[in-house]
């Protein structure tokens, strides 16, 4: 089969267009021809590496990703339309038998950091257990946005309470946690404030629900932010990590929660403890979601008609380019490899 591979952490130039034998794959796992993979800012780290995290190469990335089956199985005929759910967990532990198998301490991603290769090939394959039917409303250009970004950003609105009536900052409104976002929000009935880096998404962020859009690169967050609510708001969901931390409590009012993950300018940050504990505020991790969120979060969207935003298609053999639009912060939604 064809499958973009790396064979060494670096550069876009590590990801090598090629021929590799097709999967070999177990009675409890399904062969996928994968239909489209969506690109993450994941896949940019395994790419370049990151410090203590060990790889075995050569390595597939993709971890967002939809297609059809292809090998017989117990659960779904062949030809289903399906996407993965892209958490590996031991199926056996106490957090695995009660679907909270994101807590599980060999929780890792099929693509990621993890032996698991993803879905930058041809053919994907995974544990039966990862399978989930594409709801009818969805392609799989939509379904392969859905099992990360969105998922995460789900996740994180529920930790931090984002109901009705609620006020919730978003940094990057262009991204693919910031879009996911925008939209989960608004249509759980929040005020979104969402920021971005041109007058370009400025226009896009508002055309997709955001109430508020701070232009990064003229205005100050927290005085903007400060000017709209008055007093700070409920949520900030950081993706961004150390550039965003203190802005983040800053702009949480008496109370607030923060909920983080991602972190992409860095993962290090320095906190004022009497800050968080004057202001009670909540600070929660979010590491993906489970499967059972992924299939609520999908049944919510249908409800509320939400489409997820996608900014670029790239063939399999384009993946450098892809990861380049990611790189330069050029895109606004998802960016899909089709297969
Ligand atoms: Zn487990």
């Amino acid at each position: 089969m064809k499958a973009t591979v790396i064979h060494e952490h670096g550069g876009t130039d590590k990801l090598i267009y090629e021929d590799i034998d097709n999967p070999k794959f177990s009675n409890d796992e399904v062969l996928v021809n994968v239909k489209t993979c969506a690109v993450n800012h994941l896949d940019i780290w395994i790419r370049q590496g990151l410090p203590g995290k060990a790889l075995k190469f050569p390595h597939i990335l993709g971890c967002d990703i939809a297609g059809e089956i292809t090998s017989k199985n117990r659960n779904f005929p062949i030809e289903s339309r399906v996407m993965i759910y892209p958490g590996i967990s031991c199926g056996k532990c106490s957090y695995c038998k009660k679907g909270r198998e994101n807590l599980c301490g060999s929780f890792s991603i099929i693509g990621g950091f993890s032996n698991v290769h993803g879905g930058y090939a041809e053919y994907v394959k995974v544990p039966l257990r990862n399978i989930v039917k594409i709801p009818l409303p969805f392609s799989f250009d939509e379904a392969a946005c859905l099992s990360v970004s969105y998922l995460t950003s789900w996740n994180m609105l529920k930790s931090t309470n984002v109901v009705k009536g609620k006020t919730l900052l978003v940094y990057g409104g262009g991204g693919g946690v910031g879009s996911a976002t925008i939209q989960l929000a608004r249509a759980n009935g929040a005020e979104v404030i969402t920021t971005v880096s041109d007058e370009r998404k400025v226009v896009l962020a508002k055309k997709i629900g955001a109430n508020h859009v701070i232009n990064r690169t003229k205005y100050d967050i927290v005085t903007e932010v400060m000017s709209i609510t008055g007093n700070g708001v409920d949520a900030v969901i950081d993706h961004v990590g150390t550039n965003t931390w203190m802005t983040s409590l800053q702009c949480l009012k008496f109370g607030g929660r923060m909920a983080v993950c991602g972190a992409t300018t860095g993962e290090i940050a320095n906190i004022e403890i009497r800050t968080v504990y004057n202001k009670q505020l909540s600070i929660i991790g979010a590491y993906l979601g489970t499967k059972a969120e992924l299939i609520d979060m999908m049944k919510f969207m249908q409800v509320k008609k939400i489409k997820p935003i996608i900014d670029s298609n790239f063939r399999l053999c384009e993946a450098a380019k892809a990861h380049i639009r990611m790189d330069n912060n050029e895109h606004f939604g998802k960016i899909l490899l089709k297969i």
